[in-house]
């Protein structure tokens, strides 16, 4: 991408896209100055002011008397072309508003304030005129950390003491004040330190994924390997080829409970941690990231999906670690795949994508076979390290109560591992402690009241939950319906009913649970997992948190509760997702010193499906799926679109629906169909009530545009909404 960029002299029209919700680009006056494409301004609008971008010349269709003068140029590095290209390109993609799009690369507070300083504290040169154990306390404070300094209330809360303390040894000389930048360039990352001798397999992948970054060109890589077979070492080394060619790197990972052991694993090998873009980061260093990112002070960020919107100086490098997983879809607002949008960004950065998996997306798979992706395998774990043997055990021969889910056969091999000293982990994807509530005397079953979607217990929190809207209620001693008390029974199993289960079952077992909903913050969860690792539980029962990359060394048995919960209902990826899952949990079992095994409970363990999972025969496994996409038209071989209309009623969002299906011309032009309206199979969340149809177009069709045609003329009455989901990954 080239530098250039239009300027424009003070009086003439600029066009100003803000993240206000209105549609279109502003026109406004050049300030004092000049402006120029790109600069961050603030701009009046209406009795306020807001932030905003200056997007290129001014359309000039304004009333010429109307038009007001941008009022500032911010004091920020202007959003450089190729970012302004990519939220283009992204908002013409999902069919987003451009206002909207900005706001995704505007997440910082304080964008355009001066730079600003803090204050900090070291050690003066100067001794006390008289020494107490609370300024003693501070000295050393002061004397065991670098010469850097530390505020003054991180400083009183290191040494104990309050802050006059700190004043009086200020006073004295003892202690000194500095003023600092508050946005600090991140600690250099050195590439040229040695990483971790690489086998073969590993050794080439990483020379191909160093040399595409070396040669400054796009390109997109499927890294596939088996969990722990050196992926994350591989994409290390591409990382330092992009830091030493002196471009950024960013690496996106799926859930920020990983971000803690992948940045101890960034700094054991470049000598210094990574910044960091996510939810759990504070305000403070938000803004940071931000600034430093665009500034070049940040080589390499750690981030969720939304780092993708970061105004990199200049990215060489976008590796998305476990790229299949569901969390990159964008479910709410934007609503975006992190993964096809960091091919996106790549392509326009003349930067490599890696898309890192043990078990890829369907989408990804497809796109290597098709020559649209270079493909990379590393076949083998990493060291003695094996691939656990993989067992169904079929429930139906299996003698178990009604209320219980552990069989015997499954209590005999973890009782085996207990007696060795080894971990096992029971896998159920369900928090909470039953998905249902029901009463026994009038078979009423407790839903939410917002949401068509039943309440789930969770006995932890003594609560019942909606997973939907979150809303909870105490769990009832008389049935809401019939009143009758003491009936209300919990059916089915979640996490912390199988707890209360293997507790019962394995007696002086020391059990860990880990469900998303029990933890109040990434570090306590992060605490957890690295007390488990260390060997503090004997059996980890867990959710589909467990299956996502934490390290259990000690853990050799995988005990798979319901095998078949996710092939049941009609989604478009039931196969493939349950085929993810289960190798990716399966994969948890045996690392370095001991081969695993997982055991998968199951009623049909004759499915296709669950044969798959046993056998291991992926490329079969990923072929017979994708004949079977390519033969119905669907994803990746067709493309689909969801339309989501939703109303505090049912009948106007169903009425706008059939007003739609009728006007299907601008789709069929493009040899679209449409199906629906049809109440959504949730048909009610958070009090709306939901209508879902579906666009099915061939795989080359023009989409975007022929559905922009199509809902052009609509308009939405109050209460309405409507959403458009282009390549849908939940149905619901
Ligand atoms: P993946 O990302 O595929 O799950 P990792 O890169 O995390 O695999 O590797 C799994 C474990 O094996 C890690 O602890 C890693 O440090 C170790 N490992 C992988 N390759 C090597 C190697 N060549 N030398 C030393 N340790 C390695
Ligand atoms: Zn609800």
């Amino acid at each position: 991408m080239t530098g250039y960029r239009d300027r424009f002299a003070e009086g003439t029209l600029v066009g100003v896209l803000t993240p206000e919700p209105i549609d279109r680009v502003l026109d406004y006056r050049a300030p004092e100055g000049g402006c120029g494409t790109g600069d961050f301004v603030e701009v009046p609008l209406g009795p306020r002011r807001v932030l905003g971008v200056v997007w290129g010349p001014g359309r000039g269709d304004w009333d010429p008397a109307k038009i007001r003068s941008v009022f500032r140029v911010l004091d920020a590095p202007p959003m450089r072309e190729e970012l302004r290209q990519f939220l283009t390109r992204a908002g013409a993609y999902t069919l987003t508003p451009m206002s909207a799009m900005l706001r995704l690369a505007t997440r910082a507070p304080g964008l355009g304030d001066p730079p600003s300083m803090r204050r900090l504290y070291r050690r003066g040169h100067a001794e006390p005129d008289r020494m107490t154990d609370a300024r003693a306390r501070v000295l050393d404070v002061l004397d065991s950390i670098d010469g850097s300094g530390l505020t003054q209330k991180e400083l009183a809360d290191h040494a104990g003491v309050s802050s006059s303390v700190i004043k009086g040894l200020v006073a004295q000389g003892a202690v000194e004040e500095v003023d600092t930048l508050r946005d600090a360039p991140f600690p250099q990352l050195d590439p040229t330190l040695p990483g971790k001798e690489l086998t073969g397999d590993q050794a080439s992948a990483a020379a191909t994924l160093a040399e595409g970054v070396r040669a400054r060109t796009f390109a997109a890589t499927l890294l596939k390997g088996v969990t722990g077979s050196g992926k994350t070492e591989v994409y290390l080394e591409a990382v330092a080829a992009c830091l030493a060619a002196g471009r950024q790197a960013l690496v996106l990972l799926p859930e920020i409970a990983l971000t803690a052991e992948f940045l101890a694993r960034v700094e054991a090998r470049f000598g210094a941690r990574p910044a960091e873009w996510h939810s759990g980061v504070t305000m403070t260093e938000r803004r940071r990231c931000w600034r430093m990112v665009g500034q070049g002070g940040a080589q390499l960020v750690v981030g969720a999906r939304s780092a993708l919107f970061l105004p990199f100086r200049d990215l060489g490098l976008i590796v998305v670690d476990e790229e299949h997983d569901s969390s990159y879809k964008q479910e709410d607002g934007v609503l975006y795949n992190a993964r096809d949008m960091a091919v996106l960004r790549a392509s326009l950065n003349d930067a490599q994508a890696v898309l890192a998996s043990a078990t890829p997306a369907l989408e990804t798979w497809a796109n290597a076979e098709a020559g649209k992706y270079a493909r990379l395998d590393l076949p083998a774990r990493y060291g003695a390290a094996e691939l656990p043997d993989m067992r169904a055990i079929d429930m139906r021969a299996e003698d178990l109560p009604g209320s219980e889910w552990i069989s015997p056969t499954l209590r005999r091999e973890v009782a085996k591992r207990m007696a060795e000293g080894e971990q096992s982990l029971l896998f159920i994807n369900r928090r909470g402690y039953a998905p249902v509530t029901l009463c026994r005397a009038c078979g009423h079953q407790v839903g939410c009241p917002n949401c068509d979607a039943r309440m789930v217990e969770h006995r932890f929190q003594k609560r019942l939950m909606c997973h939907q809207c979150g809303e909870t209620q105490p769990i009832p001693a008389a049935c809401p319906d019939c009143k009758t008390e003491g009936k209300m029974a919990a059916v089915g199993p979640g996490v912390e009913r199988l707890a209360e289960e293997a507790a019962r079952v394995f007696e002086g077992a020391r059990i860990a649970v880990l469900s998303s909903d029990l933890f109040g913050s990434a570090r306590s969860l992060k605490a957890r997992i690295e007390e488990i690792a260390s060997g503090g539980a004997d059996i980890v029962i867990g959710t589909q948190l467990v299956a996502k990359g934490h390290n259990f060394p000690k853990l050799t048995l995988v005990g798979a509760i319901d095998a078949d919960l996710g092939l049941q209902g009609s989604d478009l990826r039931a196969a493939e997702r349950t085929f993810q899952l289960m190798r990716q949990v399966s994969g948890r079992a045996g690392r370095a010193e001991a081969r695993g095994v997982a055991f998968l409970q199951t009623f049909q363990p004759e499915h296709r499906v669950i044969r798959a999972i046993l056998s291991g025969e992926e490329e079969a496994f990923w072929a017979a799926e994708a004949a079977e996409r390519e033969a119905m038209g669907m994803p990746p071989y067709g493309r689909l679109a969801g339309i989501v209309i939703s109303a505090p009623d049912p009948a106007p969002a169903f009425d706008l629906g059939m007003a739609l299906a009728r006007g299907d011309g601008p789709l069929r032009r493009i040899g679209a169909q449409v199906f629906g309206p049809a109440p959504a199979p949730i048909a009610r969340v958070r009090g709306r009530h939901r209508v879902r149809m579906l666009v099915k177009a061939p795989k080359g069709a023009a989409l975007q545009g022929a559905i922009a045609d199509w809902l052009a003329p609509v308009k939405l009455a109050s209460g309405l909404r409507l959403s458009v989901d282009i390549d849908p990954q939940s149905f619901y």
